[in-house]
């Protein structure tokens, strides 16, 4: 019987299990499937909240903690392992018309470098832009990671430290007695331990509905498009109008991502494809001359106004979630996995952990 027993294998659960391991605790891991292939491949990677002003300070303290880990994490990964994360620090401009004082001023509470830029700044900056918007803001510290390459260094770094990863093995259920997870049946057997976390992301919800306080976890679709493009033909990530373009260092450019309520349907539509298409087109004449190389769609979880649960259950003992990042898993993970490890090993936590209890009242 292991000590912890973490359901799940996206960025959290591997997260979470790594930070686990770390600390010394013996882990084991369920993945339905193969390792990080749901919402945690889908994503697109920015180390920081789309709009990051508008959200509560909750998500910031996370997202903020996570932001001066993330080179580290990288490195370690990529020197225990051999995969490159690609950590990238290529700044985020943000187009958000009439809400300059407020990012502005949460830049300031915040001490996060955000410049207002206008649109001669924003074309010297992204010469193939052309539409560039009036004004924009500026935010040079903000990078991105390739999130499946970061998912593989995980997985190997998580399998070097003796993680027991057992892929292909759903959680049917979790078997509960006197307030406490006695199992988890699985069609390869029960398998048991001290403690159990829950990080099965958008799957989180409906595991655990039987629970006497289950997670409100709902699936929210979002489709990606993959150019094949040129090294250094755009060289910031830019988000307008919810739809942001990522270039990656090897000249593939992401643009994404759309927002849809159509429950764990994964497909991707051709209506999706078109307007995506069209507007990365309509703003980088350029991306014509490259190819469409993949379309996709990921099921992000999504908690109420995207505040995860980080906690342990209020009724069953010994279990714990991690689950409900939204659309801010990758930023949010390491400074997730460890807030759980905080609460489950009784350590001082990194922040405070009254607004990711499940009873906490989310937006
Ligand atoms: C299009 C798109 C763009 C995004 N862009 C970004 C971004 O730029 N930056 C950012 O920070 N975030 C982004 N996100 C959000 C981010 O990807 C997610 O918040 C994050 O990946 C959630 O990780 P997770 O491990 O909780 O979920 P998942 O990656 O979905 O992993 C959950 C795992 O649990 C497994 N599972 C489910 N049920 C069971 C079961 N019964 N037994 C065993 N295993 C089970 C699943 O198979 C899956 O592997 C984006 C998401 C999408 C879809």
């Amino acid at each position: 019987m292991s000590d912890v027993l973490v359901i799940g294998g996206g960025i959290i659960g591997l997260l979470t299990a790594r930070e686990l391991c770390m600390a010394g605790a013996d882990v084991t891991l369920l993945e339905r499937g193969e390792l990080a292939r749901e919402s945690s491949w889908a994503g697109g990677g920015i180390l920081s909240p789309l709009y990051p002003w508008r959200y509560p300070d909750s998500i910031t303290r996370l997202a903020s903690w996570s932001q001066q880990a993330y080179a580290e994490l990288c490195e370690d990964l990529y020197e225990s392992t051999g995969i490159d994360p690609e950590y990238l620090q290529s700044g985020l401009l943000i187009e958000a018309p009439g809400e300059r004082s407020r990012a502005l001023y949460w830049s300031a509470l915040h001490r996060h470098m955000l410049l207002p830029v206008n649109a001669e700044r924003i074309a010297e900056m992204e010469p193939e832009h052309k539409q560039p918007p009036k004004e924009a803001v500026w935010m040079p510290g903000i990078a991105q990671v390739r999130n499946p390459r970061l998912a593989r260094a995980l997985a190997l770094d998580a399998m070097q430290r003796g993680v027991h990863i057992r892929t292909q093995t759903p959680a049917l259920n979790l078997k509960i007695s006197n307030n406490r997870i006695l199992g988890i049946p699985t069609a390869a057997g029960k398998f048991s331990a001290t403690t159990v976390v829950l990080c099965a992301g958008a799957w989180t919800g409906e595991l655990s509905q039987i629970l006497p306080t289950p997670a409100d976890i709902r699936p929210v679709r979002g489709q990606m498009l993959l150019f094949k493009g040129k090294p250094d033909t755009i060289h910031h990530m830019m988000l307008e109008e919810n739809r942001y373009i990522i270039p990656r260092k090897d000249g593939r450019i992401l643009f994404g991502s759309t927002l849809e309520e159509t429950g764990f349907d994964k497909s991707t539509t051709k209506a999706a494809r078109t307007e995506l298409e069209q507007l990365a087109i309509q703003r980088f004449p350029v991306l014509k001359d490259f190819p469409v190389e993949r379309h996709w769609a990921g099921l992000r979880p999504a908690a109420p106004a995207g505040v995860p649960y980080i906690a342990r259950h209020p009724q069953i003992d010994n279990l714990f979630i991690n689950a409900g990042h939204y659309r801010n898993g990758v930023v949010l993970g390491p400074a997730s996995a460890r807030l759980l490890g905080d609460l489950l090993l009784h350590r001082k936590p990194i922040v405070d952990p009254a607004p990711y209890t499940m009873d906490a009242a989310r937006g």
